[in-house]
């Protein structure tokens, strides 16, 4: 088993081994996550104090740092407790205070001995009209100036952590910096003109202007795009990782496929016709496929789902698609089962709701391979399903896999080629990030002739208007969603207030017109709720955030979500997607209540100016970050310390091709600039990854 070099021990060593830093002060480290030397390093300056040596104050500016040459006049000594002790000094020009708290004042005496001279530095301020320095940083005696640095960093603090003990400290660390050979190839070395990792180092903690810490400088990108690259190379290993498992050469002759596209009553749009060609290309190669499928709501990703398996079954095998929920399977069997039936094949559901002979005859077909295309929930991938020759496998509404998720996915079926697909699109730079092993598939056009959605905000004064409406709509034959305010850590005031809702409006709608779903509900229950609305016995939906994913019922033509603004951006654009389904005109109204706060308004604004989920994800980005967006935990995006995903994304796209290309080229990690890089994996704490190179 590889273990971390030797060169590298002294980047994790103790931090108490610093002068300056004891348990208590290592301690409060640990609570900016710095917890050895490496991470002093990675502990960038985010900015920089400069000190100006000056004659006098007079003149100077408030919140100046000045260095300058002062003689002690006067003690004044604090006679009631907790009021500060001053010194009256003069400069060149004219005379002002220094102040302390809590000092001791033989200390001070000492420091500061009458009609002496001085040398001090500090931040000037005004009080009450009068000049002071507050805590002089720098307290010498004059002829000294070159001990008192005229630039510094500035670091982030936490409590018990002083600008003074950290920039100490990560000088101290500086020095314990191995020499290591370039990990970054030379060409991008030369290209960006970067400097070496040790230099980088260097630069930052011990800065001689501003534009060696800044974002765009050199220096962080090199910095940044050491901690990408690393990234980006355990997502590379892990998918070169999946890929070693041989593959099927999965290769459809196209007779299904074809007849089914005769059949449908419209024409696939471009975007559908490319990522079906990319996925029954990915589909011919000899390794398993691992592919990410983008597509916005209602950008028609099941038909390609339902193409794609069948080159699959074209090409000998089974597929099955994989549903969140009963529903949605329902849905999908309801859609494609038609479909299937004229291309001539099989095609069944199995959930949870398959009992006793039912299911046991199910499960027969599917291991004999009789039913060709399996419709289900996570049921279709238990211990107890054995496949005849299952060739594909789609998760449908399902982003929120991690790495290792996908990897024991793969480990399911003989070398099954896997699509995962989603409805939630996230910029580009963070689909890297999180899927940075995955191929990804964009569907970024949605079908022509869709009637836009017509998004509306409305103050909740405005609710019995909004209910007229309903009245109105309901009598011409169109159905209604209503989504109920998020509640968060409380499911039974959310339950109460859409149980409130449903019985409000059932009064004046009538009580057969109006059904309720909500989390809490039996599935059974919950679906037998939903059939009747998709079979249109009942005219309004009341319902929590239930009915977010996938659902689709045409004739829905309205949507009201009531506290929109408590809704974050991607919720409320996948629920207005459950509406603009048919070829009848819709709406959203997203119901408020005033005043609305700066980023709730920010989100209502974007959502009703586009219906564009690239779009929306963008600004999601901007106004939560990266973790917010994936959800951190479900995620496992991984905490970058120097790259920021936003201001980086470029070197992002970078990182991942240069690790592709580099695991292609080496895919053990042996060469030189390979060793280099299993340094750059040991320094970032990837290790794990690189037990994973050895194994093969
Ligand atoms: P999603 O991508 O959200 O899963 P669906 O696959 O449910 O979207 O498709 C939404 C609707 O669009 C379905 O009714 C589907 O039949 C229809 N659809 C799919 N492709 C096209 C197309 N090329 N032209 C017109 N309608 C389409
Ligand atoms: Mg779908």
């Amino acid at each position: 088993m590889p273990s971390r070099p030797q060169i590298l021990f002294p980047l994790f060593g103790q931090l108490t081994q610093f002068s300056g830093i004891g348990p208590k002060i290592a301690l409060n480290l640990s609570k900016l996550d710095i917890n050895s030397p490496r991470d002093l390093l990675f502990n960038l300056p985010y900015s920089l104090l400069t000190r100006n040596k000056v004659d006098t104050v007079f003149g100077k500016s408030n919140n100046d740092i000045i260095i300058v040459e002062i003689t002690v006049d006067e003690h004044i000594e604090n006679l009631q407790k907790n009021r500060p002790y001053k010194i009256n000094v003069s400069d060149t020009k004219t005379s002002f205070q220094l102040v302390f708290f809590h000092s001791k004042k033989k200390w001070l005496r000492d420091l500061f001995p009458i009609d002496h001279k001085v040398l001090i530095s500090g931040k000037l301020e005004y009080f009450e009209g009068r000049a002071q320095i507050t805590h002089p940083d720098y307290v010498l005696k004059p002829g000294n100036e070159e001990q008192v640095p005229l630039i510094e960093p500035l670091y982030s603090l936490s409590a018990g952590i002083t600008q003074k003990t950290i920039s100490k400290a990560a000088r101290q660390a500086l020095k314990l910096v191995p020499g290591l050979n370039e990990w970054i190839s030379p060409s991008i070395i030369n290209k960006y003109a970067w400097p070496t990792w040790v230099e980088a180092l260097q630069d930052s903690h011990l800065p001689k202007n501003i534009n060696q810490i800044n974002s765009d400088s050199i220096n962080r990108l090199r910095l940044a795009y050491d901690e990408l690259l690393a990234h980006q190379l355990t997502l590379a290993i892990a998918r070169e990782n999946y890929r070693k498992s041989k593959g099927i050469k999965n290769i459809g002759n196209g007779t299904l496929s074809s007849k089914v596209i005769k059949l449908l009553p419209f024409d696939l749009t471009n975007a559908q016709l490319r990522v079906i060609d990319e996925i029954r290309d990915d589909m011919s190669q000899p390794f398993r496929m691992n592919r990410l499928l983008q597509g916005d709501v209602g950008s028609g990703k099941t038909l390609i789902a339902f193409l794609c398996m069948l080159s699959a079954i074209e090409a000998g095998g089974q597929a099955v698609i994989m549903a969140p929920t009963e529903i949605l399977t329902k849905q999908h069997e309801d859609t494609l089962k038609p479909l299937a039936a004229k291309a001539g094949i099989i095609l069944e559901s199995l959930s949870g709701r398959d009992k006793g002979k039912e299911r046991k005859f199910k499960i027969e077909a599917i291991a004999t391979g009789k039913i060709q295309i399996i419709v289900g929930t996570h049921a279709v991938f238990q211990e107890s399903i054995k496949y005849n020759d299952l060739r594909l496998a789609i998760i449908d509404e399902q982003h929120r896999f991690g790495v290792r998720q996908r990897m024991d996915l793969g480990k399911k079926g003989n070398a099954v080629d896997i699509l995962v697909m989603t409805a939630t699109p996230i910029p580009r730079s963070l689909a890297l990030t999180n899927y940075g092993d995955m191929e990804l598939s964009e569907l970024d056009e949605k079908p022509i002739g869709r009637k836009p959605i017509n998004t509306v905000m409305v103050s909740s004064s405005r609710i019995f208007e909004v209910i007229e409406r309903l009245k109105a709509a309901i009598k011409t034959g169109n159905q209604i969603y209503w989504v109920c305010p998020l509640v968060e850590d409380s499911e039974f005031i959310e339950l109460t207030s859409a149980e409130d809702r449903a019985n409000k409006l059932s009064k004046v709608l009538g009580r057969d017109n109006v059904g309720l779903v909500h989390g809490k509900m039996p599935a059974e229950e919950k679906d037998e709720v939903m059939l009747d609305f998709i079979n249109n016995k009942i005219k309004i939906l009341v319902a929590t955030t239930v009915i977010e994913v996938g659902v689709d019922v045409p004739n829905a033509t309205i949507i009201v979500i009531e506290h929109s603004e408590r809704f974050g951006l991607s919720q409320l654009h996948q629920l207005r997607g459950r509406v603009g389904r048919g070829s009848d005109a819709s709406t959203c109204l997203m119901l408020y209540e005033p005043p609305l706060g700066k980023t709730a308004k920010k989100r209502l604004e974007a959502i009703r100016e586009t219906n564009d989920g690239f779009k929306i994800a963008n600004v999601d980005l901007k106004l939560r970050g990266a973790g917010d967006v994936l959800g951190v935990a479900q995620s496992g995006l991984p905490k970058f310390r120097i790259a920021d995903i936003e201001v980086h994304s470029n070197l992002m796209e970078l990182a991942k091709d240069e690790a592709r290309l580099i695991m292609a080229k080496d895919p053990t990690l042996m060469s030189p600039q390979g060793n280099a890089l299993r340094n750059l994996l040991y320094i970032m704490g990837a290790d794990q990854y690189i037990k994973l190179l050895s194994i093969g």
